[in-house]
């Protein structure tokens, strides 16, 4: 059966304006880093996609070597948007990045301007688009001048291929330079996307100030520790998650007794704020207004329905905060 987006989906999400930009982003963005590659199941990569647009999640997040294999996330992307999405182009922001390994040779990795537009314009081909909204550079390159990156990002923008640009895993000093690059070059940075969770906090140091004097917008990615922060590993390693999955980035081992503690202790926390464990570590981010969206992932439609609860309730009494605090230090 064709699919028919809910016509209520914007009355049920919040939107939050990124930096100081046009751009309002969904506060729960959905990424396609698991689960949407050819190794996966094609119908529930679709029920996921489809779920998050019924929700008012406009912003789907990729990169490069997305799958596995890589590039094929952007492949199913691109198939389930012809197919269900025909004539919503416009009601989306679609991100894309480079900057990890995708192909063989010297150009196939890093911060060169000769990979930063030949990967783009594969990404386009494999998601039939014209253009993605925001193209980012996925990783510092430590050998590739600054200089030379972000004028690959202002070409990229200057060419139409994308509309705005953003960083990802840039520590506080570079991202700082690389905005004032970018600003200097017309292309101003629309976005920082690291990794920030209550169990990765390295933002909090210098990164979120910078990006809050420079008026940018910041998404953290794995919110919930690859699904650590929820309560599937209380009693063991479902054999469906990721952390049982021979292609998943997250390890067994990652799943320690110490964690599993923490992990029990946030629950309960989570429980008497009426909330899943995933719930609340979603709305613990949600609470600081620096953040423009915090960047889900979702192995079924049920784990994105369950994570966008997190919207009733991102308030903490002072109380809940520190006793937080005290578990995760
Ligand atoms: P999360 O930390 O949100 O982990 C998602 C996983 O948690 C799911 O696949 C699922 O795991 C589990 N899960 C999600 N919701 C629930 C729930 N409500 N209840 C129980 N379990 C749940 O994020 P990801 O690590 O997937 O990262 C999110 C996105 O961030 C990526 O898709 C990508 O777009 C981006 N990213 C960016 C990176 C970068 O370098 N810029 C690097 C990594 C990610 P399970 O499979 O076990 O069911």
């Amino acid at each position: 059966m064709e699919y028919q987006p809910n016509t209520n989906r914007y009355s049920q999400m919040q939107y939050r304006r990124c930096g100081n930009s046009g751009i309002q982003l969904p506060a729960i963005s959905l990424g396609l880093w698991h689960n949407f590659g050819h190794l996966d199941e094609f119908e529930n990569s679709r029920a996921i996609l489809q779920t998050a647009f019924d929700s008012g999640i406009t912003h789907f997040d990729l990169a490069n070597n997305y799958g596995p294999p890589p590039g094929s996330a952007e492949k199913v992307f691109g198939k389930i948007l012809q197919e269900d999405f025909d004539g919503y182009r416009d009601e989306m922001i679609i991100s894309t990045k480079a900057g990890y390994t995708m192909w063989d040779g010297p150009y196939g990795d890093w911060g060169s301007k000769k990979y930063l537009v030949a990967s783009l314009d594969q990404s386009l081909k494999r998601m039939e688009l014209d253009y993605v909204d925001i193209f980012y550079h996925h990783r510092p390159d430590p050998n590739t001048p600054l200089e030379e990156t972000m004028a690959a990002l202002d070409l990229i923008v200057k060419q139409g291929k994308a509309l705005y640009v953003g960083l990802s895993n840039y520590p506080a000093a570079e991202a700082d330079k690389a905005i004032q690059i970018l600003k200097q070059l017309g292309t101003p940075c629309l976005i920082h996307q690291p990794k920030y969770s209550m169990f990765v906090r390295w933002a909090e140091e210098e990164l979120l100030d910078v990006l809050e004097k420079e008026k940018v917008g910041c998404i953290p990615f794995s919110p919930l520790a690859q699904g650590l922060l929820t309560n599937k590993y209380l009693d063991g390693i479902p054999s469906d998650s990721r952390a049982a999955k021979a292609h998943g980035y997250l390890q067994q081992t990652d799943v320690t007794e110490s964690r599993l503690q923490q992990i029990k202790e946030l629950n309960e926390i989570a429980i008497q704020r009426n909330q899943s464990l995933a719930q609340m570590a979603l709305a613990w981010l949600l609470k600081d207004p620096r953040v423009s969206s915090v960047l889900v992932g979702a192995s079924k439609p049920e784990q994105l329905a369950d994570s966008l609860l997190c919207l009733k309730n991102i308030v903490f009494s002072q109380e809940e905060l520190n006793r937080i605090e005290k578990i995760i230090e």
